[in-house]
């Protein structure tokens, strides 16, 4: 029994050591790429409702790894988040993001994810107005989309930085709504421009207890006069009761997939 678990030890042992040098190279390499072709962005647009018109597209960071191949961003991101590249990362891609959409027709905004963990960069508020300035981009076609837990920690440096963010035009969207954090003492702590319902309940309808649940949500946020998007809407059916519910903005692969920047222009020019 004590060689069994000798050996149970060692190979736990080794499986860790593995599983940390991996993550140690992948970190490594992600650095070297940040800066290099191997990171792009795709665009997923959003389209209003009632309309059916493109009015916004979400900025989607893409890794083509020279050997790995494509690794999808729910990868890479937290990893980037440990090692603190997501700082480099994340300027890149406002950078990016804000370069593409200024040459898109005026009313179409772009939306970028933003961790919780850039928001905390006292240097933050100026990496979005370089980009802003760099680019040309008018602030208010930016959209910047956080998640709830970022209020895990109700804190007044994340209302501060928000605060701030929407002082110089630009709108904040939490993103992944439902998901997170239970509390709603957030909702009324600061105004969101926008709500996003997590892509879990949509997927769910025409169930009744989904469809309860995003009724319930839509009446929330009408009631504070905050726009809502559906995202992840997949099928025609999800399409029909999301615009029965009175949602204002749908995003899914029913209307449209992330796509590199020459297709999402042309997307746009006959949406738009
Ligand atoms: P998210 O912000 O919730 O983004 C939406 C994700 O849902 C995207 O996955 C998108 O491709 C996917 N999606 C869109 N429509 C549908 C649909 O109809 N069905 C299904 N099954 N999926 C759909 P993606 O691109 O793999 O990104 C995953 C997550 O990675 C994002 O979730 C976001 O949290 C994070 N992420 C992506 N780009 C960035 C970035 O530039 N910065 C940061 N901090 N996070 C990012
Ligand atoms: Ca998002
Ligand atoms: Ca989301
Ligand atoms: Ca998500």
């Amino acid at each position: 029994a004590k060689s069994q678990g000798r050996n149970g030890f060692q190979f736990f042992d080794a499986a860790l050591r593995d599983e940390i040098q991996t993550r140690v190279r992948l970190g490594n390499e992600l650095r070297a790429a940040i800066a290099s072709s191997e990171i792009s962005l795709h665009f997923q647009p959003l389209y209003s409702m009632p309309g059916n018109r493109i009015s916004a597209c979400e900025a989607l960071v893409r890794w083509y790894h020279p050997t790995h191949g494509m690794i999808p961003p729910d990868q890479f991101v937290g990893l980037a988040e440990e090692n603190g590249l997501i700082h480099d990362l994340g300027e890149w891609v406002l950078r990016a993001a804000c370069m593409e959409a200024v040459d898109w027709p005026a009313q179409v905004k772009i939306a970028v994810n933003v961790s919780p963990i850039q928001l905390r960069n006292p240097r933050f508020l100026s990496i979005v107005e370089n980009a802003l300035a760099c680019s040309g981009l008018a602030p208010h076609r930016l959209e910047i989309e956080i998640t709830e837990n970022i209020f895990v920690q109700n804190s007044a440096t994340n209302r501060d930085i928000l605060k701030q963010l929407g002082r110089i035009g630009c709108s904040i969207v939490l993103d992944d709504f439902g998901t997170g954090y239970s509390s709603l003492g957030y909702l009324r702590s600061f105004q969101f421009q926008k709500i996003k319902i997590d892509r879990s309940f949509v997927q769910e309808l025409p169930e009744r207890s989904a469809s309860g649940i995003i009724q319930a949500i839509i009446s929330l946020a009408q009631s504070m006069d905050i726009p809502i998007t559906a995202e992840g809407v997949e099928t025609h059916d999800q399409w029909a009761h999301l615009n029965d519910l009175g949602c204002n903005q749908v995003q899914g692969f029913l209307l449209g997939r992330p796509q590199p920047s020459d297709m999402i222009r042309q997307s746009i020019l006959s949406h738009a």
